[in-house]
């Protein structure tokens, strides 16, 4: 009902950068390899994205509107598994309950498309439509219904730069995709395609800033971790015994020579997944301790992988935290491979 809907959508949509993650997210899952996105009024008028993914056939376009209609989760373990960025069946509903939606969507075996309005949540038109294969939504006059949420939005130029920065750590983590940002008439971002993650920061940072970052690469399997012993008290008791699994760490790391005033510029990924994650930046600090000034921030693209069961991406509907199973060896790791690099790249 519309009411669980737009409580839903206080937890899942904050600001439009929040509905610009969930719909990039989405069209992400269905396997775009063209995004394309357009805002108006920082995302408070318009939020159109345009993707070439898989589309949906009218019925499966239909019950995205239906909350937890296509949620992934089967059972609890579910929850700890998850592969696909997207897995609530929660965003579409609330989006929908708190602006106006349209969707434009073909998948490739049908011949036409669906299209549908709505409004508040209310559907207001399905009709079958020409369309390419793939999805395009347009979110109008975000919180038009609630004005209460409406109040807490930033100015335009704020709630635009929210986007910039979530589609430029998007653009960074996908670098074989292209993306696109557009706000009015201005482009923002345009970054097509490209080989490999070093292409991408050279293509969205420039050179300057490209030629300052070392390249970093490490794994550890998580049984050989130097792992804690367990505590006392567990040791009569069913002590279990860490799963193997990799951890694995790529990515660059500026010299010390290229420094921030804020860590707007610390990209961090967990299996693809955009994170913000206090446990990593404490581990980024201690890595550039008495190498940069402790009031300065590096330059920093880290992806990082582990087995789904290493980290808990369910802790928010937001998904940027994250909870680990073994935050002391996770941290450990990020601290000791970055230290590394750059003990290894000094002159
Ligand atoms: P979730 O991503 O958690 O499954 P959403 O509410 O974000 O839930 O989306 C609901 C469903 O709608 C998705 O599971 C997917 O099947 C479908 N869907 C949404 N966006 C797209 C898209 N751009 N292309 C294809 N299918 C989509
Ligand atoms: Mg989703």
């Amino acid at each position: 009902d519309q009411v669980a809907n737009q409580i839903a959508a206080g937890e899942v949509v904050e600001r439009p950068a929040s509905v610009v993650k969930e719909l990039l997210e989405n069209s992400l899952d269905a396997g775009a390899t063209r995004i394309r996105i357009e805002v108006e009024a920082g995302g408070r008028k318009l939020i159109r994205i345009v993707d070439n993914g898989h589309g949906m056939g009218k019925d499966d376009a239909l019950l995205a509107f239906e909350r937890h209609a296509t949620s992934k989760l089967r059972t609890s373990d579910d929850l700890l598994s998850i592969a696909t960025l997207g897995f609530r069946g929660e965003a579409l509903p609330s989006i929908a309950s708190v602006a106006r939606l349209s969707l434009e969507t073909r998948a490739a075996e049908d011949d036409s498309g669906t299209h549908i309005e709505i409004a508040g949540g209310n559907i207001l038109t399905v009709e079958d439509a020409g369309l390419p294969i793939g999805t395009t939504i347009a979110i109008r006059d975000l919180f038009f219904n609630t004005p209460a949420r409406r109040k807490f939005l930033k100015s335009e130029s704020t709630e635009l730069s929210h986007i910039a920065a979530l589609v430029t750590h998007y653009a960074l983590a996908h670098f074989n995709r292209h993306f696109e940002l557009h706000s009015t008439t201005q482009a923002l971002l345009v970054a097509p395609a490209v080989a490999s993650a070093g292409d991408r920061l050279f293509q969205i940072f420039g050179r300057d800033t490209a030629a300052l970052m070392i390249p970093t690469t490490a794994e550890m399997d998580f049984t050989r971790a130097g792992l804690p012993e367990p505590p006392p008290w567990k040791r009569e008791l069913d002590y279990e015994a860490p799963d193997p699994g990799f951890l694995r760490i790529s990515g660059f790391v500026s010299k010390p020579e290229l420094q921030k005033l804020n860590r707007n510029s610390v990209y961090v990924f967990v299996n693809q997944r955009l994170i913000r994650d206090r446990l990593v930046l404490h581990a980024l600090t201690e890595a550039y301790r008495n190498i940069i000034p402790p009031s300065s921030f590096p330059v920093v693209l880290l992806f990082l992988e582990m087995p789904p069961h290493e980290v808990d991406v369910n802790v928010h509907p937001a998904k940027t935290e994250v909870r680990f199973r073994q935050p002391a060896f996770v941290h450990d790791f990020i601290r000791d491979t970055v230290r590394t690099t750059l003990m290894q790249a000094r002159p």
